[in-house]
């Protein structure tokens, strides 16, 4: 159908652009009726343009759009050309001196924590970078896109609120400068009048709720039959149900469903089906009925093509008026005048309140078009931002309510757009005093949580799944008013006052609703049936928490607001527990001659709230009169008298015994939610406003009563009145029928009633309370912190409670209380507490939780043990109380209080049996110790002439009075002192007793009080007892010597552990799992070292024994013996690849003989290094193999290795394996002994007859195969071949391998090549050899590397693992080829041998720049004897060894020669020519001769030598390796340390002359034909001619991208990156390839790619491109970095960026500036280089299950 509509389309096209702009406008400035004149201009030409097919074209679209429709409107408005008018419109236009940019997605935002008005107040980069804030300590995020650049707005920061760059346009600015003066009247009109009709335009068709009509003006004459099926975005359905059911619908790939899918996600919605009404309609029942089974249909309108094109074009013209009025503040104002004027309707008739109040009804792309025009006009122009901010308020309460229905995210909503209003603080103090908005906001939520109980209090429970989606959306409205309260008045009017107290009225209405909500009652008997609903509760009092204290905040500013607001929380409260005391008949409590009355209340029998923000508020305001000091001075107005004190504590009281009661397991019927919910009340998230309230609550409570009543009240509320009232208190310890559990439960309750008293005299440090500041606050919550343990400064945040603007003001104060130690290359900076902080420790710290408090006391104890003091932990000094609450001191000496010390003590005297515990004493020892401390302050701070009240030693020096006539407290504590089952509380009540002298000696001097005479002398310590201490601290030292040699011990052990880890992670079992013998010790002494050749060093046979690692035992390796094997993982691997575009087409015809120096795709070999018997592995494997089908059968659990491919962990370290490798010894040796080593041939005889032998066998094959087609004859013709002397072809040796290791053999060379190529395995395969041959060498190369690149000596001490690993896999590749056919090896001889020795036969082979020459000597070599085997001449191994490394080291002189581009740097020699040079230089003239001179002139032989010296080396040291491995010659000590380049000792070592050149000069017949034969290759020729590139040596290590200092430039390059497939859209997970540099659209559907018939997403399929299934990625928004292998595995690891505190953030949580950590990005490049990162993966899956089951692959 489309195409047959090109032809007519295009002839559209000519027609439409004859139409002319300028012609038009001309026709427009003349018509009478513009609006009609331009209507119909619409009417004809946009369905012309816009909807002509199926898809859009939108550049088509958009330049007709320009040319047609958009260029009249600015010819009209400019007068003129607008190419003219618009640039003379921006010269004369004042720029604005706000920034306004509005952010995209993803891209990042700073805000200043010391400068920003509010956390919204944000920068864009390149204002931020100009501004003074980049010094300061800023806070960095990502956008979620809306919201805009708030540089230049004075109101949003304290300081600095211009960068450098709109700091300019500042100067000349008078704010109220009409922005109008600047266009002529003329313009002004023409404006108006073009905005005018536009703009009602785009609001009326975008409005427009019909789909087969346009509105009348627009209407065609004739109307065609198309129309299109649009399908709108929903939050409802799954990506997935929406592909499935457009496949279903209409009929489309899954390719196409898929971006009909994106974009109806992007842009809310899509045309999925194009043509006339019937063909629509049918798309669109089939995709309601598919999608309407479960949950509401997915939105489809059949919409005709005519209304559709209208829509398009007027989102174009909201983007074209935007970007006009970008021209000239003018038209922006005029832009802002056209929107809010009032239309003929009234009231909510501008154009802005019609899109605002549609906003809902409108689809997410038209939605942010306009939100982006009122941010860039309405929100630009300070004058009409206030009325803007009106009509808004104006219409809050709809707006509201159309979000609350509506189901799209809020940052898609016109409701958003509060943030960026309400936080203006002046706008919100406008539109606090004449919109009564706090009112509104508070009304409008109120309004949706209608569900309430009989008491008019919220219910929470039984919500439907409508109410609950509501409850949630509408929470928004809690943080609205955060906004508006966020700034704090400087100054109040009357207005303010009035309406703020208006609203916190209403917001006392809220509260109200929320006192007493979820009562709970303690069930008995039965288990609760069901959980009852509590988080929707918590939920609110969480959100509400920050505007709880911010009313707090403003009512502390105003002493008026104050006064008023305390008297109508008062009166609410009141309201709530009226008739709290109705219908009971009250009781009379008396101890100790003091009596009350209460009334009678069980909290563990009847109805019991955690909900009592009302009680709280008060308890808030209260601290405040005190802090305020109102309470001082205005006494009269504040209606103290009123004040019930048991009223006041008695709902607060409640919920703490509550609590108390759970700790004693009295509500455990009551299931989880209950601990939940007391868990969040303590929490740091609510406790301010919740747990620390209540606290403060029965502070209050007590200083304005006696303490004996409320005690008393206590007492009975913790329903332990009975056995402190009841006398005889033995009594409840004698009853039978007192069960177990309830002396238990008691002895809980009596322990948190002791600590409650203890909060209560001891939690002073809120200002208002005691007499403290701010900061003193946050000191002890830091020092408590830091007493449990060093934190990092994540934690430590964490742990204390954020402010409004998410600042917990722990900088201010760390450092006075902390030091600060750095992380090393993992963990974290902590900080630690300050050894002078110790002292302020209170172990009875309110915000413990129990564990902390356990933890705390434990390491406190600690650090007093090791600095040698008693280990008693007293409690601190205090601040002295405010005087509104000074009076609660006397709790502590009050008779009550007194006779619970005392009866606690009494049974701690009389210890018989459970009846009491150690904490119910420690605590009452803490209450003593408070009073003391107390007491003792009074004395020192005491004014003259004062008389100090405080009188605690007094009263507990006297016994108790008849009938008990109990000893007094002082005696109890001292027989305490010598209880022998109290030997944990001795340091403590020994301080007691001398405080107490202490205070009895100030009290003696002073005299003002004399203390009553003490019997006894408590404080001299006999004799026995001093001996006793001597003994002990003798005993003690001794201990500590003791655990600080364990200590040196273990620190030297991890030490030692450290280093050996080194170069790899994995922990080495050296006992039992390494082969590493005496293979490395210098049993040749001092003499020089030949690893090769016929002078090779002969090593005395060492015999090896190694125990398996399965069955434990022990075995020699020999030839004959059952196989021994490694575990091994063996690997693909690009990380030496010098060319990433390059990757193996087909593997199943791919030829890895030659392998190219760009060693674009080698195969890695590693091991852990642990050894097994060849059939132990077999049968653990099997093992693996049959428990993994039975757990695939059972569930499909993924693991963290695949055994499908071979996969296994290595049974004693988990390391990820995919196949074994035999161990052998040196494999040279079996074959080397039947010869003698006299008379070897030379380099040129030796060459020679190789190439005859070659010749030779070349003939053979031949003729065979002519035999094998042909009928076979006799092999007669056989002899007629004239064969070299002592070559016999038809003699095949015999296999010297046991069977078991033959089969070894076989299994890892099958292994390498099925990993290598990606193939099925197949091990007749003739490129088994060559792939074994090619991991070695690869193998060894890229270790080479490693050491280089880290300074390492070549033959250093290498971590086990590695140095068996290279054995092994040496010594196997060796032997491998007498598991393979004998002619297929000699095959692979021929053709490496030819590559650099030609003879006629050879046909197609590479020339020598494109060989690898190290892997073509270790192919060359190792396939070797293949040949030799048949050679009876008496040539030796050895000899042909040497002699082809010498051949590859001249042809590799040869490649660097020719490829070596000699840079005239101006470096020159110092020394005169030598030997060296000369040579090289005639070597050079030699090479110019054969390459016609096409080789550069070189004049300086320095030059070159040098460069042929740098070049060789890496080639040097791999050979080094190599035939060290291979026949096992000990290392020279010089190659084992650290040191200059060695190439001398290498030479000596690999019997090299020194002078390389040698090689040439002393074969230089031979080496002629073959430099000639090399330099006429005529790939030689066009890389001297330029014509094409060869790879140059020595080749630079490859290296992990560079990554920028600062991460939020990573964030910015990430933000302007876009998906590539989606045209032009922002990625939302953008991840950066660390390997190549490559940006990458991640994690999304767009960017999907088929690979192996599988979707995989953009990471994965980069993964095989780059890394050949392995790769390192960054996730730029995450700011993580991200492992992944294959298409199963991956992880995530802690990325190099940290912040100041030495910490990462992972998520970007905390929008701390992150910095690189340049030694943690190298230790991920070093995983990288060691080919670790799937042994890494490996374990964090094992470690972690849940990130086997994560879908790595669609990253
Ligand atoms: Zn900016
Ligand atoms: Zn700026
Ligand atoms: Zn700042
Ligand atoms: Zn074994
Ligand atoms: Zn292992
Ligand atoms: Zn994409
Ligand atoms: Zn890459």
């Amino acid at each position: 159908m489309a195409s047959e509509l090109e032809p007519e389309v295009q002839a559209l096209d000519r027609s439409l652009l004859e139409c002319s702009a300028e012609e038009t406008a001309g026709k427009w400035l003349q018509a009478t009726d513009l609006t009609r004149e331009v209507y119909q201009h619409l009417a004809h030409y946009v369905p012309k343009i816009y909807c002509r097919g199926p898809n859009p074209f939108p550049q088509k679209e958009d330049m007709l759009a320009q040319q047609i429709l958009l260029g009249p409107m600015e010819w009209y408005l400019c007068g003129e050309d607008p190419a003219f008018g618009f640039s003379k419109l921006e010269q004369a236009n004042k720029p604005s001196h706000l920034c306004g940019r509005v952010f995209k997605v993803g891209e990042p935002t700073y805000s200043c924590r010391d400068c920003a008005v509010d956390p919204t107040c944000v920068l864009c980069m390149e204002c931020f970078l100009g501004s003074v804030h980049r010094n300061h300590r800023y806070r960095m995020t990502t956008s979620g896109g809306g919201g805009f650049c708030d540089c230049g707005d004075t109101e949003a920061w304290k300081e600095g609120p211009y960068c450098q760059k709109h700091e300019l346009n500042t100067s000349e600015i008078e704010e109220e400068e009409d922005p109008l003066v600047h266009l002529s009247e003329d313009m002004i009109a023409r404006t108006y009048n073009i905005f005018a009709i536009m703009f009602r335009y785009a609001v009326e068709i975008l409005t427009w709720e019909k789909e087969n009509e346009l509105p009348g003006d627009l209407e065609m004459a004739e109307k065609s039959d198309t129309y299109y099926c649009m399908l709108f975005n929903d939050e409802v359905h799954t990506y997935e149900q929406v592909i499935h059911t457009l496949q279903k619908a209409v009929n489309c790939t899954q390719k196409e469903a898929i971006g009909f899918a994106t974009t109806v996600d992007r842009d809310g919605r899509r045309s999925v089906r194009y043509g006339d009404f019937q063909y629509c309609e049918q798309a669109k029942s089939i995709i309601v009925r598919n999608t309407s089974r479960q949950t509401k249909p997915l939105k489809v309108q059949v919409m005709h093509s005519s209304i559709v094109a209208h829509q398009n074009f007027g989102l174009k013209l909201l983007s074209w008026l935007g970007s006009i009025i970008g021209y000239s503040d003018g038209l922006r104002r005029i832009l802002c005048q056209v929107g809010l004027q009032e239309g003929p309707d009234g009231e909510n008739s501008s154009l802005v309140d019609r899109l605002m109040l549609s906003d809902s009804k409108l689809w997410k792309g038209a939605r942010s078009v306009y939100h982006q025009l009122f941010m860039s006009s309405l929100l630009m122009d300070l004058k009409y931002k206030k009325l803007f901010a009106v009509r808004f308020a104006n219409n809050y309460e709809r707006l509201q309510n159309d979000y609350v229905t509506d189901d799209h995210d809020r940052e898609f909503s016109i409701a958003d757009l509060s943030v960026q209003i309400f936080t203006v603080p002046s706008l919100a103090r406008m539109l606090i005093t004449e919109e009564n908005l706090m009112t509104i906001i508070i009304k409008t939520f109120m309004d949706h949580l209608r569900h309430r109980d009989a008491q008019g209090r919220f219910q929470f429970e039984r919500y439907t799944a409508l109410q609950a989606f509501k409850f949630r959306r509408v929470q928004s409205l809690i943080l609205d008013l955060k906004y508006v309260l966020i700034s704090k008045p400087t100054e109040w009017s009357d207005e303010l006052r009035q309406k703020f107290l208006e609203g916190f009225d209403a917001f006392l209405e809220l509260l109200k609703c929320m006192q007493g909500m979820d009562p709970i009652t303690r069930q008995v008997g039965q288990h609760i049936e069901m959980e009852p609903e509590w988080e929707a509760a918590f939920t609110l009092q969480m959100k509400l928490t920050h505007v709880i204290s911010m009313m707090q905040d403003w009512c502390a500013l105003d002493e008026k607001v104050l006064i008023e607001a305390y008297k109508k929380c008062l009166a609410v409260l009141m309201q709530c527990h009226s008739g709290f005391t109705d219908g009971e008949q009250p009781i009379t409590l008396s101890i100790c001659g003091h009596s009350v009355e209460t009334i009678r209340y069980c909290v563990s029998q009847e109805k019991v709230s955690i909900h009592l923000p009302v009680s709280r508020l008060l308890a808030g305001l209260h601290v405040l009169l005190s802090k305020s000091e109102v309470a001082y001075k205005f006494p009269e107005l504040l209606p103290l008298s009123e004040l019930s004190p048991p009223m006041l504590i008695e709902h607060p009281l409640r919920c703490l015994v509550l609590c108390a009661q759970v700790q004693a397991g009295m509500w455990r019927r009551n299931g989880f939610s209950l601990v939940n919910q007391i868990y969040y009340y303590h929490n740091v998230k609510c406790r301010r406003e919740m747990f620390d309230k209540d606290i403060v609550m029965l502070q209050t409570g007590v200083s304005m009563m006696d303490p004996n009543h409320f005690l008393m009240i206590m007492l009975s509320r913790f329903e332990l009145y009975q056995i402190f009232s009841t006398p005889d208190y033995g009594k409840r310890f004698s009853s039978e029928i007192t069960h177990k559990d309830i002396v238990q439960q008691n002895n809980t309750l009596i322990e948190e009633m002791l600590y409650l008293i203890i909060m209560l005299v001891g939690e002073r440090f809120s200002p208002g309370v005691g007499q403290v500041n701010a900061t003193d606050e946050i000191k002890r919550e830091i020092i408590h912190q830091l007493s449990i343990r060093p934190m990092a400064h994540s934690e430590l945040v964490k742990s204390l409670p954020e402010d409004e603007n998410k600042e917990t003001g722990m900088e201010s104060v760390i450092k006075a209380v902390a030091s600060f130690k750095k992380p090393g290359l993992t963990g974290r900076g902590m900080y630690e507490l300050k050894p002078e902080c110790a002292k302020e420790f209170n172990l009875y710290f309110y915000h413990f939780s129990r564990a902390e408090q356990s933890k705390a006391e434990e390491a406190q104890r600690k650090l007093k043990k090791q600095n040698r003091e008693d280990t008693a932990l007293p409690p601190p000094v205090l601040p002295p109380f405010c005087p509104l609450f000074a009076s609660l001191v006397n709790i502590l000496q009050s008779d009550v209080m007194l006779c619970i010390m005392g009866t606690v003590l009494q049974w701690a005297v009389e210890h018989n049996g459970y009846a009491w515990s150690e904490s119910m004493l420690q605590r009452v020892l803490h209450l003593i110790g408070m009073a003391l401390q107390e007491e003792k302050q009074h004395l020192e701070n005491v004014m003259e002439e004062h008389v100090v009240t405080f009188t605690f030693t007094q009263k507990i020096s006297k016994p108790g009075e008849a009938p008990n006539n109990s000893p007094s407290i002082l005696a109890m504590l001292e027989t305490l002192q010598n209880a022998p089952y109290l030997e944990v509380h001795k340091d403590m009540i020994r301080w007691i007793l001398k405080t107490f002298n202490i205070i009895k000696k100030i009290r003696q001097s002073s005299s003002t009080s004399p203390v009553a005479e003490t019997e006894g002398t408590i404080m001299e310590e006999s004799s026995r007892d001093k001996d006793k201490a001597e003994r002990k601290r003798k005993a003690e030292i001794a201990r500590l010597r003791r655990e600080k040699i364990m200590a040196q011990m273990s620190e030297m052990q991890r030490h030692f552990i450290d280093e050996n880890k080194e170069l790899f992670q994995q922990t080495l079992e050296l006992d039992t799992s390494t082969s590493a013998v005496l293979d490395n010790s210098p049993v040749v002494s001092d003499m020089t070292l030949t690893a090769l050749g016929p002078a090779q060093t002969r090593v005395p046979e060492q015999r090896q024994f190694v125990t398996c690692i399965l069955c434990q035992e022990e075995q020699e390796i020999k030839v004959e013996n059952r196989a021994m094997v490694l575990a091994a993982f063996v690997q693909r691997s690009t990380v030496l690849s010098k060319n990433r575009s390059k990757f193996i087409q087909d593997p199943e015809k791919y030829d890895p003989l030659f392998m190219h120096p760009d060693l674009s795709c080698g195969t890695h070999t590693g091991s852990c290094g642990h050894v097994m018997h060849a059939h132990c592995w077999q049968r653990y494997f099997d093992s693996v193999q049959a428990k993994e089908q039975r757990r695939q059968h059972r569930l499909r659990l993924h693991t963290s290795y695949d055994v499908e491919n071979g996969e296994f962990l290595c049974p004693l370290c988990e390391c990820l394996s995919n196949t074994v490798i035999p161990l052998l010894l040196p494999p040279r040796n079996i074959f080397n002994s039947r010869l003698n080593f006299s008379d070897q041939p030379n380099l040129s005889l030796w060459i020679r007859t190789i190439s005859q032998q070659i010749k030779a066998l070349q003939v053979l094959r031949k003729e065979e195969s002519t035999l094998n087609t042909a009928s076979s004859k006799s092999s007669e013709n056989m002899g007629e071949l004239k064969l070299p002397e002592g070559f016999r072809p038809d003699f095949h040796p015999k296999n010297p391998y046991s069977e078991s290791i033959k089969e070894m053999l076989t299994t890892f060379g099958t292994a390498t090549y099925k990993v290598g190529l990606k193939v099925h395995p197949n091990e007749e395969d003739p490129r088994v050899p060559v792939m074994c041959w090619g991991s070695c060498a690869y193998t060894i190369q890229s270790i080479e590397r490693i050491l280089s690149d880290e300074d390492k000596p070549l033959f250093g001490p290498l971590p086990c693992r590695l140095d068996d690993c290279l054995r092994s896999l040496t010594r196997f590749a060796a032997a491998h080829w007498t598991v393979a056919s004998l002619s297929v090896v000699q095959g692979h001889f021929c053709k490496l041998f030819t590559s650099l020795v030609p003879n006629e036969n050879h046909g197609d082979l590479p020339c020598i720049l494109d060989i690898d020459m190290f892997h073509l000597l270790v192919g060359l070599v190792l396939a070797f004897p293949a040949l030799q085997c048949q050679d009876f001449s008496g040539i030796s191994l050895g000899t042909g060894d040497l002699h082809i490394f010498h051949l590859v080291t001249v042809a590799h002189i040869v490649q660097i020669l020719l490829t070596s581009y000699t840079e005239e740097n101006g470096m020159d020699q110092e020394n005169p020519i030598g030997e060296e040079e000369l040579a090289i230089l005639a070597l050079h003239k030699t090479l110019r001769q054969y390459t016609g001179s096409t080789l550069k002139e070189i004049p300086s032989g320095w030059h070159l030598w040098r460069n042929v010296k740098a070049g060789i080396m890496p080639f040097l040291k791999c050979s080094a390796l190599f035939f060290h491995y291979l026949n096992g010659v000990p290392s020279p000590s010089e190659l084992e340390a650290i040191g200059t380049s060695h190439f001398e000792h290498l030479c000596n070592y690999l019997s090299l002359p020194n002078n390389l050149i040698c090689l040439f000069q002393e074969n230089s017949e031979i080496m002629n034909s073959l430099i000639e034969s090399w330099c006429q290759n005529s790939e030689v020729k066009r890389y001297l001619e330029g014509e094409r590139d060869a790879i140059s040596y020595p080749r630079e290590s490859n290296k992990l991208i560079e990554l920028p200092e600062d991460y939020s430039s990573l964030i910015n390059q990430a933000s302007n990156f876009s998906c590539p497939k989606s045209g032009g859209d922002k990625s939302r997970t953008p991840t950066l390839c660390l390997v190549c540099g490559t940006l990458l659209c991640s994690q999304s559907y767009c960017c999907q790619t088929e690979l192996e018939g599988e979707d995989v997403g953009a990471c994965t399929a980069h993964t095989y491109s780059c890394g050949s299934g392995v790769s390192i990625f960054l996730r730029v928004r995450e700011c993580q970095v991200l492992f992944l292998a294959g298409k199963t595995k991956g992880c995530f690891y802690a990325p190099p960026y940290l912040d100041d505190y030495g910490e990462t953030d992972q998520g970007l949580r905390r929008g701390n500036p992150l910095h690189l950590c340049k030694e943690r990005f190298k230790k991920i490049q070093k995983l990288w280089q060691q080919h670790s990162i799937t042994e890494e993966i490996g374990h964090a899956q094992e470690a972690n299950q849940a990130l086997v089951g994560i879908d790595w692959q669609h990253l």
